[in-house]
């Protein structure tokens, strides 16, 4: 059996994982699952009923009292053990998420490796969760700091990252020694079924980790309102992410890691590389489509530079290859469904409406399934929706400025503040952006600021918290100070 023929059997069996058993719901409800490429069915998606998510908070609340205690040197192996895994079925994972999903098979690979290399990450730091011993005030006491898991965690991932999304939460929340309840995005459940079939596989005993579906909003006031879940963790949208923050506050006032949405800008100054900056950037861009939180997503080009970017861009997105994932030969796949089509239509006829020139792309693709061709857009006031909105897709707007402090203010005037970007050869210029952008992580000359060693996360309306880095486990830990005396 061929990889892809293996993926398409796995989308014909998905099924949910609690208390260690894979399991179709209770009432019997489903939904199907779409190939963004042909818009055909993939195969069924159980949906839980009430009764299957009280089952999986009592699973969560068993697993969580047996793996808090079990050492970290045991995690660590069923961690690493995890990610052997992973990679060993990196081809027929990496199938099922460009036929889920939609990005090109070599993005779904590399996103697969990600993965796999953020449970590795987690495995090594299991072993440094270290506490502190603050100096007794008496020499019969002790005064200690020790970190302990939070407890049994809520996770909620979108359809963008399948792989990488869930893998940080999970990944993270066993490492810390919590169990979890994850409800992956219905669009795209298969590759995180994959990722938890690889955590039992590894010897993960039942109940610490359990994968549901079901209606989200439904699945997530459920569970953040249930006693037993002391920790929520959402990837999405601003307003989702505050009606959940909201619930959490209202219900236990349960600690939050709010990864949200981004419209990350880009300032490219005259004396950048300018060819090789605009290839980056449109590779970036254009990258899973542009449905990515942190991709560069507005651009702002000093005077000088903008007429060279502006090309440069514009050939780059012309020269993609729009089709099937699945097909070697594609360079940029389908949007995930047919909202971000319609979301990208209403960009473009908002840019015509204001007298936007459309350099490259600007429609939908002919045929099936949910395509929309790679747009640059030019001339675009500040108060444009593409400006202003994240645009999460194909489309990029590209404006002018003349000075640092003019650029900063335009980078830093909306609610945003996920992932921002520049490019220039002068360390003052560097210095000033990297101090001056209001954003929860920078990229100057690079766009490499997703990394398993690294904090991810945002400000403002982007969220908080962060996921990867020392950070990202810190935020499965809670800090118990200990003082002891001999009497
Ligand atoms: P959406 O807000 O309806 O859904 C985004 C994700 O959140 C989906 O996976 C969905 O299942 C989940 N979700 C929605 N309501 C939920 C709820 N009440 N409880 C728990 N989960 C819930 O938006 P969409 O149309 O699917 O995506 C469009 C927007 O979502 C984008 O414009 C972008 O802002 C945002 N988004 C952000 C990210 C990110 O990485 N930060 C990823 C995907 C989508």
């Amino acid at each position: 059996m061929t990889p892809v023929e293996y993926a398409r059997l796995q989308f014909s069996r998905l099924k949910m994982l609690i208390g260690g058993t894979w399991v179709d719901g209770g009432e019997g409800a489903f939904e199907e699952v779409l190939d963004p490429a042909t818009s055909q069915p993939l195969g069924r998606l159980p949906h839980a009923c009430a009764a299957d998510l009280q089952c999986a908070l009592a699973a969560a609340e068993e697993g969580y009292a047996l793996w808090s205690r079990t050492p970290a040197i045991e995690r660590r192996r069923v961690l690493m053990q995890t990610a052997a895994l992973i990679r060993e079925r990196q081809e027929s994972i990496a199938c099922m998420l460009t036929l889920e999903q939609g990005k090109p098979l070599a993005e779904a690979r590399g996103e697969v490796a990600g993965s796999a290399e953020i449970f590795e990450w987690y495995a090594e730091e299991t072993r440094r969760l270290y506490g502190r011993v603050i100096p007794a005030r008496n020499n019969n006491s002790q005064q200690l700091v020790v970190q302990q898991p939070v407890g049994p965690v809520a996770a909620f991932t979108p359809w963008n990252f399948p792989a990488l999304t869930p893998a940080r939460k999970i990944a993270g929340a066993l490492a810390a020694g919590c169990s979890c309840i994850i409800k992956p995005a219905e669009e795209t459940p298969g590759t995180a079924i994959e990722l938890a079939r690889a955590c039992v596989d590894a010897g993960l005993p039942a109940g610490v980790l359990n994968v549901v579906f079901g209606v989200p909003s439904e699945i997530s006031e459920f569970l953040i309102r249930a006693p037993q879940i002391r920790k929520i963790t959402f990837t999405g949208s601003i307003a989702v992410g505050k009606h959940l923050a909201a619930l959490a506050a209202m219900h236990g006032l349960k600690r939050c890691t709010m990864e949200l949405g981004g419209h990350a800008p880009v300032l490219v100054f005259d004396d950048a590389a300018v060819e090789k900056a605009a290839q980056a950037c449109a590779a970036f861009k254009f990258r899973n489509a542009g449905q990515v939180c942190i991709a560069p997503s507005r651009f702002y080009v000093q005077r000088g530079a903008y007429e060279r970017f502006l090309d440069a861009f514009t050939h780059a997105a012309a020269d993609l290859r729009l089709g099937a994932g699945i097909d070697a030969s594609t360079t940029m796949g389908p949007l995930a469904n047919e909202r971000r089509v319609a979301a990208m239509a209403g960009f473009v006829d908002d840019a015509a409406g204001r007298g936007g020139r459309v350099l490259a792309g600007g429609a939908r693709a002919d045929g099936p399934g949910f395509f929309w061709q790679p747009t640059v857009l030019a001339e675009l006031p500040d108060d444009a929706k593409a400006m202003r909105e994240e645009t999460f897709g194909p489309v990029a707007p590209i404006a002018r400025f003349d000075t640092l402090e003019e650029a900063l203010q335009r980078a830093n005037a909306l609610s945003y503040g996920l992932a921002a970007y520049a490019f220039s050869a002068s360390a003052a210029t560097m210095m000033a952006v990297s101090a001056g952008l209001e954003a929860g992580m920078v990229g100057v000359n690079s766009f490499a600021v997703s990394l398993a060693e690294a904090p991810f996360g945002g400000i403002k309306e982007s969220g908080y918290g962060s996921e990867g880095g020392t950070e990202g486990l810190g935020a499965y830990l809670v800090t118990k100070f200990v003082a002891q005396a001999a009497l």
